[in-house]
């Protein structure tokens, strides 16, 4: 096994990574943006490839040997294009921040005007956050959501038509409503504005058909792939032919070096599992886990931002229960839950403590759960809730958490 050939020459690192595994198989990984990727997927990137350097495209290289990662590269290329039906792929970005740097540095000059969604309201750092090259590059402006946590189209089109900005981006990190493309594009024609669609986290559902697709809509489509779409970790950037060799060039030489051929046929390898029908089955699965654990989680007096979900994940709201997302969420990770704390619309509390936690459905759909085991997630939860500092309590719910892990084994 790996783990032996690793110990054999590092026991410190061999032991940390087994002790990983052991944490991954034993808690209920409920973290929106994570997945447990194959052991194929994982195979492939842990293989030869990396020693390869290929910069440049796939036969137009600047290094010599690259007959077989070539190959490679097109297998995914073409399988990205089937599977979102689009017209051009580069699968080279290290990571979906790089994705949309590169789309960026391709589509826009310094100074001009990009709008995004509001880091509250579930938006992501690199769609025009002061911390991020996005918000510091870009004069940049955002949109939020309503009270029901969906997006305010008529808000994005009126900030659109006053402040005409170059590109529109839409995509989320913590939005749990299906995203209205079609919408986002008539404003950005209006408006003469590109529309980049950053799917990072619904990338899954959209190839199973479970999420309405940006294909046809959007100018530019960024992901990452270790998401729902359950790949190595990395990003992906789709668009039509005519900004194929301009994208290409932003990714390199534009902002990286070589890519990494070991995880781009992870990445292959993670496309073809996401073609099958089972992955289908998959996706309609974490859909309908989602539901229940919101569903359930109501049931138990517990609030939902917008009060219900239409993909893969939701925000605990704890305000009513005067708890903050930090607090619940250390109290969930001695319980044997991992999730983490988030802003819910217009949280009084800082970026750092937020009233919310963000809970998903891939990770533990990935495992087996079915819906009624989503059920005794929601009562495990909302007992937590009730008795965050109970001790004997807490324990009780641990017990809990593991007998699910154990019902269905992980690796
Ligand atoms: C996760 C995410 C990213 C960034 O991906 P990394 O691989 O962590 O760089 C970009 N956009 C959205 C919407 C995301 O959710």
């Amino acid at each position: 096994m790996e783990i032996d050939i690793i110990r054999a020459v590092d026991p410190q690192v061999a032991d940390y990574i087994e002790k990983e595994l052991k944490r991954q198989q034993t808690t209920i990984e409920l973290i929106a943006s994570e997945n447990f990727a194959s052991k194929a997927v994982l195979a492939a990137c842990g293989t030869v490839l990396n020693n390869k350097y290929a910069e440049g495209k796939p036969h137009k290289r600047f290094y010599n040997g690259c007959e077989n990662v070539d190959f490679i590269e097109e297998l995914a290329q073409e399988r990205v294009k089937k599977l979102f039906n689009v017209g051009h792929a580069n699968v080279q970005p290290h990571s979906g921040a790089q994705a949309n740097m590169a789309v960026f540095l391709y589509a826009l000059k310094p100074g001009d005007t990009i709008l995004g969604m509001d880091l509250p309201s579930g938006g992501h750092l690199t769609h025009g956050t002061s911390v991020n090259f996005s918000g510091m590059y870009f004069n940049a402006l955002t949109y939020g959501v309503n009270e029901h946590g969906c997006i305010n189209y008529d808000e994005v089109e009126k900030i659109a038509q006053q402040h005409k900005p170059k590109m529109i981006i839409c995509g989320a990190s913590s939005y749990s409503k299906i995203i209205d493309f079609k919408r986002f594009r008539e404003i950005a024609d209006s408006v003469g504005a590109y529309l980049m669609a950053d799917i990072a986290h619904i990338a899954g559902l959209v190839a199973a058909g479970v999420h309405p697709s940006p294909s046809g809509y959007a100018h530019f489509i960024t992901t990452t792939t270790h998401k729902t779409l359950r790949g190595p970790r990395g990003g992906i950037i789709m668009c039509d032919e005519e900004h194929a060799a301009g994208i290409d060039k932003a990714v390199f030489p534009g902002i990286q070096g070589g890519p990494l051929e070991h995880i781009i046929a992870g990445k292959a390898v993670a496309l073809l599992e996401a073609s099958k029908p089972e992955f289908k089955t998959y996706a309609e699965q974490i859909v309908k886990n989602a539901k229940a654990l919101a569903m359930g989680l109501m049931d138990e007096a517990m609030d939902i931002v917008g009060g219900c979900t239409e993909n893969h994940l939701m925000t605990l709201d704890l305000r009513k229960y005067n708890k903050t997302g930090k607090e619940m969420a250390n109290v969930l990770e001695k319980i044997g839950i991992t999730a983490n704390k988030n802003t819910v619309p217009d949280d009084p509390q800082s970026p750092f403590v937020t009233s919310g936690v963000r809970l998903g459905t891939p990770a533990v759909t990935t495992r087996g759960f079915k819906e009624e085991d989503m059920i005794e997630v929601a009562k495990i939860i909302a007992s937590a809730v009730f008795s965050s500092d109970n001790e004997i309590g807490l324990n009780n719910l641990k017990e809990r958490s593991l007998k699910l892990c154990l019902k269905y084994p992980l690796y």
